[in-house]
């Protein structure tokens, strides 16, 4: 197909796709599917080889947050019956961290629910950084905490953290469908903010909103301008007791051209399949490895993944490997270009809430258009359609922080 093609030359040049073969991605028939994901993989393997990067999640701060995210079970009068906690003391975090570590993960996502934090929650999870780094002098520490104030990515940098993660979540045009309490200029703001301090920049999107092919196109491009280390993709997991419940549209298949288009047109980047990879792509899972380059091991923030054991047991029977600790992340031009730290920080690289469930949230549309000559697939993904609601594959977070059980690693 002249599309893929013309994808992976772009792709291996690190040229930026038009937004009409981005759109045409999305737009490919089920006839074409492997055709996509091998064309990806050959862009993945350029940059990445088989290597996947694991992180691990710890949820600091569980629910009661102010904000109105649509998408998120934490959210302001979420009747979802997740873990609700306040702040884990710093040994507590850092024993939940070395049990992602122990797995196997290289980078630990430290995540807290609310608006942002007070210059006294930084300081608390400025002595949580330093207590996993005690223990472990090489492990990336990402945080996602929320929008930042003035300040704060800079003390975070100084206590260790390596990366912050604030995901976009969605296009500009519908942010105020999904969140009312504050903006996508707000998002992008403390994304910059991020990136100011030195600190590796991790923002991401949530897929499964009800989002069109054009407001994926439109967010995967804006993360691309914002230049990011790693961009972790979610597939909403629709919580009963939030607005999205219903929103059951994604496929295996649809989540496999979502994770194409991003590795086209962000073909150097970490590309992290976040929250939703179990509850959506199923037994496809081993499939995205040939996309993205990095996922979660054990659980999420609220809800329950596969037990690490089968991840890495995933990883392994597909063929890849688990990046080690020694290894660096990213391309040598974007670690040249950060400084010449693992993926920027002073060791490693970025996150998952900006959206609050994978990582990163604090945390279709039409299609071949122009490109239906080069593409020659599928026409047209206006709304999309509803699909089987897999409720039974939603489990809530039982274990791990905040909890007396062991944490799934
Ligand atoms: S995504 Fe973050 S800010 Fe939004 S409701 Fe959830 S915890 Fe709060």
């Amino acid at each position: 197909m002249d599309l893929l093609n013309t994808l992976v030359d772009k792709g291996l040049r690190r040229e930026l796709p038009t937004r009409e073969e981005a759109l045409a991605v999305l737009a490919t028939s089920d006839d074409d599917l492997l055709d996509v994901v091998a064309a990806a993989g050959k862009v993945r393997r350029h940059w990445f080889g088989r290597r996947v990067k694991l992180n691990y999640l710890v949820n600091l701060k569980s629910g009661l947050c102010p904000e109105d995210c649509s998408y998120c079970s934490q959210r302001l009068g979420s009747k979802a019956d997740i873990l609700k906690y306040t702040w884990l003391k710093p040994d507590e975090a850092s024993q939940a961290a070395a049990a992602g570590l122990a797995g196997g993960a290289k980078r630990v996502c430290l995540v807290a629910s609310g608006r942002g934090p007070t210059d006294r929650d930084v300081d608390r999870v400025s002595e949580t950084i330093k207590a996993i780094k005690e223990q472990n002098e090489a492990v990336e520490v990402c945080a996602c905490l929320g929008l930042l104030s003035d300040g704060q990515a800079e003390r975070l940098r100084e206590a260790g953290a390596d990366a912050y993660n604030h995901n976009l979540n969605t296009s500009e045009s519908t942010y105020g469908d999904i969140t009312t309490t504050h903006t996508y200029a707000d998002r992008v703001d403390t994304v910059n903010k991020a990136h100011a301090a030195g600190l590796s920049a991790c923002s991401g999107l949530i897929a499964g909103m009800g989002e069109s092919d054009e407001d994926l196109v439109d967010v995967v491009f804006s993360l691309r301008d914002l230049d990011p280390d790693s961009v972790p993709v979610n597939f909403l997991i629709p919580f009963e007791g939030t607005p999205l419940a219903k929103e059951w549209n994604l496929t295996p298949q649809r989540c496999l051209r979502i994770l194409a288009m991003v590795r086209f047109v962000c073909p150097d980047v970490e590309v992290r399949i976040a929250g939703g990879r179990e509850v959506h792509l199923r037994t496809m899972q081993p499939l995205a490895l040939h996309l993205a380059n990095s996922i979660f091991l054990g659980d999420y923030l609220t809800s329950e993944g596969q037990a690490g054991k089968a991840d890495l047991e995933m990883v392994a029977d597909a063929g890849f490997e688990v990046e080690g600790a020694g290894e660096v992340t990213l391309p040598e031009h974007r670690v040249e270009a950060a400084g010449g730290c693992g993926s920027r920080g002073s060791a490693g690289g970025g996150s998952v809430c900006g959206s609050h469930e994978g990582c990163g949230s604090h945390e279709g549309a039409d299609a071949c258009g122009t490109a239906a000559a080069t593409c020659g697939t599928a026409g047209t993904a206006s709304a999309p359609a509803a699909q089987e609601a897999r409720t039974d594959l939603v489990a809530v977070r039982r274990r791990g922080a905040g909890t007396d059980l062991a944490p799934n690693a």
